[in-house]
C-alpha cells in the first residue's frame, strides 16, 4: 500500500524537469523531497497530480496506476496538492474557499461536517470565516490553502513549499498543523527549501539535483550527512 513513482520524466515543451525520478510514499509517512531552485521538485508534484501533460513514467496508488488519469480523477482517488505561493481566491470568503476544496462532492451534510473538521485543526480560520481571503495574512492564507486541500478528504496530501515567505514562528505553526494532520493518517509528501524543517518532521528524504535524485535516505541519516549539511543546511 502506498504511492509509487517510477522512473517518472515531466517536460515543457523542451525543457525537461524531471528526468527520471523513482519515489516510494508508504501509507502513514511523510516523505520530503529537497533540493534548490530549479531542481524539479515542484515538476514532480505537478506530474504526480497530472497537472503537466508532458509526462511518462509510472505512478501506482495502492497497486493502481494514475499515470493517464486527468487532475480531478487524480484528487477523487484520495491525493490532493497544495500549491506553492497558496493559490487562494482572494476575492472569495474563507468558507467559500474552503468550499472550492470540496467542488467535486455533492453531500452537503458532509461538507459541512468537514467543514467543521478543518476548523477544529485550524480554529482560526473559523473566527475569520466571513473574511475575504485576500486580506488574511501570509500565513493564514497558507492555513487556508492546507485547510481547502483537506477538504477534498485526501489520503495522500502533496504540499509545496509550505514555509515559503513566512517568518520563523509562522513556519514553527504550520508545520505544528501539518503534524497534525499527519497523525490523522494523512500521508504527506513534503516539497522544501527549508530542508532543516522538512527533515526534521519527515521520515524519508529524497534530494533533487538538475531533475534527478541525488541522495536519498532516512531523514535523521540525510541530516547527518555532510554533503546535505554543507548544501542544504548552511553548515560549513
Ligand atoms: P522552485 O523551488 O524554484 O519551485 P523546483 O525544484 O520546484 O524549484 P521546478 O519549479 O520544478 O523546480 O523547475 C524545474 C525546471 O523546470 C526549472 O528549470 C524550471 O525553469 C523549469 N520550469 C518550471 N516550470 C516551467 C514552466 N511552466 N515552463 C517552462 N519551464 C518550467
Amino acid at each position: 500500500m502506498g504511492l509509487q513513482i517510477k522512473d517518472l520524466f515531466a517536460s515543457y515543451g523542451a525543457i525537461r524537469a524531471v528526468k527520471g525520478i523513482s519515489l516510494e510514499i508508504p501509507e502513514g509517512s511523510c516523505v520530503c523531497l529537497i533540493g534548490a531552485n530549479g531542481a524539479g521538485k515542484t515538476s514532480t508534484l505537478r506530474a504526480i497530480m497530472g497537472l503537466i501533460r508532458d509526462r511518462k513514467g509510472e505512478i501506482l496508488l495502492d497497486g493502481q496506476s494514475l499515470i493517464r488519469c486527468k487532475p480531478y480523477e487524480v484528487v477523487r482517488k484520495g491525493i490532493a496538492m497544495v500549491p506553492e505561493g497558496r493559490h487562494i481566491f482572494p476575492n472569495l470568503t474563507v468558507e467559500d474557499n474552503l468550499k472550492m476544496g470540496a467542488y467535486f462532492r455533492t453531500n452537503s451534510v458532509e461538507i459541512q461536517s468537514d467543514l467543521e473538521r478543518v476548523f477544529q485543526l485550524f480554529p482560526r480560520l473559523k473566527e475569520r470565516i466571513y473574511q475575504l481571503g485576500g486580506t488574511l495574512s501570509g500565513g493564514e492564507q497558507q492555513m487556508l490553502a492546507v485547510a481547502r486541500a483537506l477538504m477534498a478528504r485526501p489520503r495522500y496530501l502533496l504540499l509545496d513549499e509550505p514555509s515559503l515567505g513566512l517568518s520563523p514562528i509562522l513556519v514553527q505553526a504550520i508545520y505544528y498543523h501539518i503534524q497534525q494532520i499527519r497523525q490523522q493518517g494523512i500521508t504527506l509528501l513534503l516539497v522544501e527549501q527549508n530542508a532543516r524543517m522538512a527533515l526534521e518532521v519527515s521520515d524519508y528524504g529524497y534530494v533533487l539535483e538538475t531533475g534527478k535524485i541525488y541522495l536519498q535516505g532516512n531523514s535523521s541519516e540525510l541530516s547527518n550527512n555532510p554533503d546535505v549539511q554543507k548544501a542544504y543546511l548552511g553548515e560549513t
